[in-house]
């Protein structure tokens, strides 16, 4: 039966991850920085094309037009089926270095079980479980009867626009599912949350900082605004994402002590579920909120201007790939994942939104401790990972 020998093989390639090779692959990933603001992702790309050339996976790069790499490689016979695995070579910033405690960003040490460094759990850490899949499959000698690309992005964490948005607009994402390893849990992750950023202005009238009743203060109006921002929420819940938010995140307004402030700017983040789909609805209870206001206060003058927009996504449950995912983290775990959804944003959504390729996202090491000091992700679940993909791949791609 071919299904049954497609399983041994499954069984053959996980069995085949090597664990040393695993942290080797992500000591080597973290040793490069590639913080993002702040550098670029040329070295972090320039150890995974070496390594991917290692197991002939004929690795190339993609730059977008800002110079920005992205590596894409494969293994298997170039035909369909074809599985695309995606993880980020950027990284956010290590902060100041006093804060880690347990060895320093890109030291790679292991302590207590776990490995620590920026970009342990993301991804890095990911990454190298994808590259020792993919390593695996090879040393275990078997022949993919469709193919296993790599996707390695640049630039996911500030927003994506020279990474995996570079793949889709040059048509590279045709595949037939993908894998977005970002830290889950090794949870699979079919939903994530999208976000609208908002510009609310106030608007008052200057005066002598002496003289305030002769003024109109565009502060107290802003803060009257900001007091009652969570009422601009509508009574949603997603079944894997939960509920929309805001947060009022950054604030300018006055010029001096001594002057009655005429403006005040606060950039909102407000992120959306999947459903929310169209912006003016969600920006329209800012203004019914700034109605609501002037009853009271006639003074309040505030713009409210959306500056970006992106999209929530939603997978569907029911697809080949979540069922050899929840498959592959049972059989190397001993536990059946859940499916779960992702609060923030992640390149998941160019598969999901644009591609409209089945896609789970799935990965060791946890969001909660991702972009702190002392990022680590647990070495038992960064094996058990590259164990997972390998077994999805040649499931997936069969032989
Ligand atoms: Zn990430």
């Amino acid at each position: 039966m071919v299904d049954e020998s497609v399983s041994r093989a499954a069984d053959a390639a996980g069995a085949a991850v090597d664990a040393d090779e695993v942290i080797r692959f992500a000591r080597a990933l973290i040793a490069v920085p590639s913080e993002n603001p702040g550098g670029t992702e040329d070295e972090a790309a320039a150890v995974a094309t070496e390594i991917l050339g290692s197991l002939g996976a004929a690795p190339h790069t993609v730059r977008s037009g800002a110079g920005r790499p992205s590596v894409l490689a494969a293994i298997g016979s170039g035909e369909r089926p074809r599985l695309a695995w995606n993880g980020h070579l950027d990284v956010v910033p290590a902060g100041s270095l006093d804060t880690w405690r347990t060895g320093g960003p890109w030291d790679g040490s292991i302590v207590d079980g776990r490995l620590v460094g920026r970009g342990a759990a993301d991804m890095k850490g990911p990454v190298a479980a994808a590259l020792a899949a993919a390593a695996a499959i090879r040393r275990a000698g078997i022949e993919l009867a469709g193919t296993f690309e790599l996707h390695l992005a640049a630039d996911e964490e500030l927003a994506g626009l020279h990474g995996t948005k570079v793949l889709w607009e040059r048509g590279l994402l045709d595949q037939d599912a993908a894998i977005v390893g970002e830290p889950s849990e090794l949870q699979v992750g079919l939903a994530e949350r999208g976000g609208a950023w908002f510009t609310a202005t106030a608007f008052g009238k200057a005066a002598h900082g002496s003289q305030p009743h002769l003024g109109v203060n565009a502060i107290t109006s802003m803060s009257r605004f900001l007091l009652r921002l969570p009422e601009v929420l509508p009574d949603l819940v997603h079944p894997l994402v939960g509920s929309p938010t805001v947060n009022a995140a950054l604030i300018h307004g006055g010029s001096a002590p001594n002057v009655v402030p005429d403006r005040c700017a606060v950039d909102i983040d407000r992120r959306v579920i999947p459903g929310e789909t169209d912006p003016e609805t969600v920006r329209a209870p800012f203004l019914a909120l700034v109605a609501a206001l002037r009853a009271t206060h006639p003074e309040v003058d505030i713009e409210v201007e959306l500056r970006e927009w992106t999209d929530a996504a939603e997978a569907p449950a029911d697809t080949a790939i979540a069922a050899l995912a929840r498959d592959a983290v049972a059989r190397e775990t001993g536990t059946r994942p859940a499916d779960v959804g992702f609060t923030g944003i992640t390149d998941a959504r160019f598969y999901i939104n644009q591609a409209k390729i089945p896609t789970v996202i799935l990965g060791p090491g946890s969001l909660t401790v991702a972009h702190t000091a002392d990022e680590s992700v647990p070495v038992d679940q960064l094996v058990a990972a590259a164990r997972a993909y390998a077994r999805i791949a040649v499931g997936f791609c069969g032989i």
